[in-house]
């Protein structure tokens, strides 16, 4: 069996990449930090499974990362930790070079150190997925497509910190043979999304009756995929990638943020109606500085060279999202009253 260590785990996508890969038969490790992006309740049903552990680190606690990978036998790593709020990276860059820069460089020390004392066939075997952003591109005109070969332009500081690791990633291959693989994808949304980015701030401000902001006039385009295909296209990846290659994942699926807005103020119309439509709650706010205008993907490459393909339209994917943060209040409401941290803490509940 497998044995994958997930940095990252306990965050949104980490988390949904943890029960994906669980449910096909991994055995799983978990190596988190939990930051306040970081929510234990997102992977709690997995506790006491045999084929899962967790351990609460910092990816850039080299000795801790070397430990795990030899007392879990660990067989391959896909590397989601980051910092990964943009307008965080505005406020406070530092959280995003320590974690996304530094953290991913110790990362590779450790895993170029294990690879060392592994027999000829192990290290055959050994796989490390970095996970990254079509951010680190920059912005685009109106036409055209990220693609593998697009120049890196990043503009925010998150970006910035991504494109680091990834050149970081590149030159552990190509210097030191590490067997990497990086992915670039574009916006996920979904379940155990914190409700600090787009379409859960959205969907959970519009329930509570709180205003839905937008920045500028809405008219920035992302491309957005169902973060369930997202962890598929991973798991393909990891399976059957070229190592030493780098695969630009995408849903095809090209959105004005404004009418993302107004696809999720329609779906809670009908799936929780309440006396005015939703739409009447959107509020537009001031640009962010730097904000990208237009991002998309060319998928090309995965599609073509291992047969992936998003298995969720926009549409049918924001209904299930929708309609998970409308079953899953109590975890909302943990996430947002933060009775998820205080209990990490072990503050108890209260207040
Ligand atoms: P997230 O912020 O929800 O989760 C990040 C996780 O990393 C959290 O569990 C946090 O506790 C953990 N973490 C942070 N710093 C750590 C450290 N120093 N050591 C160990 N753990 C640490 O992020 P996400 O949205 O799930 O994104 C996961 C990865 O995918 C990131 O690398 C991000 O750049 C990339 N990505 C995200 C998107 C998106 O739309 N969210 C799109 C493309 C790529």
């Amino acid at each position: 069996m497998q044995v994958i260590l997930v940095t990252g785990g306990a965050g949104f996508i980490g988390s949904n990449f943890v029960h994906y890969a669980h449910d096909r038969g991994k055995r799983i490790v978990v190596f988190d930090k939990l930051t306040y992006a970081g929510n234990a309740d997102n992977v709690a049903s997995l506790e006491g499974d045999p084929n899962y552990a967790f351990v609460k680190g910092d990816i850039a606690d080299r000795a801790l990362l070397a430990k795990v990978l030899v007392e879990h036998r660990v067989d391959a790593i896909v590397h989601f930790a980051a910092e990964s709020h943009v307008d965080r990276s505005i406020d406070g860059p530092g959280a995003f070079v320590h974690t996304n820069v530094v953290g991913t460089f110790e990362l590779l020390e450790a895993v170029r150190a294990h690879l060392g004392g592994l027999s000829d066939a192990e290290r055959k075997r050994f796989r490390f997925v970095h996970v990254s952003t079509d951010e680190v591109f920059g912005s685009l005109g109106a036409t055209g497509a990220f693609h593998e070969e697009t120049r890196y332009a990043p503009n925010s500081p998150y970006a910035a910190s991504k494109a680091a690791s990834d050149h970081l990633v590149r030159a552990y291959r190509e210097t030191y043979g590490v067997p990497a693989i990086t992915t670039n994808c574009s916006n996920n949304y979904g379940p155990y999304q914190f409700p600090e980015k787009l379409i859960p701030l959205v969907t959970l401000n519009a329930l509570d009756g709180k205003p839905l902001p937008v920045y500028g006039d809405g008219s920035n385009v992302r491309d957005w995929l169902f973060v369930e295909d997202h962890c598929a296209a991973i798991l393909r990846v990891l399976e059957e990638g070229r190592l030493g290659e780098t695969y630009c994942i995408g849903g095809r699926s090209e959105k004005k943020n404004i009418d993302v807005v107004r696809t999720i103020c329609s779906a809670l119309d009908e799936m929780a109606p309440r006396a005015t439509p939703y739409a009447d709650l959107i509020t537009f706010v001031r640009d962010r500085p730097g904000h990208d205008r237009r991002y998309a993907i060319d998928c090309g490459k995965l599609e073509r060279e291992l047969g992936w393909a998003p298995a969720h339209t926009f549409e049918r994917g924001l209904r299930k999202t929708v309609t998970w943060y409308l079953e899953h209040r109590a975890w909302c409401e943990r996430v947002s009253s933060g009775a998820y941290k205080r209990e990490r803490l072990g503050l108890g509940d209260a207040g």
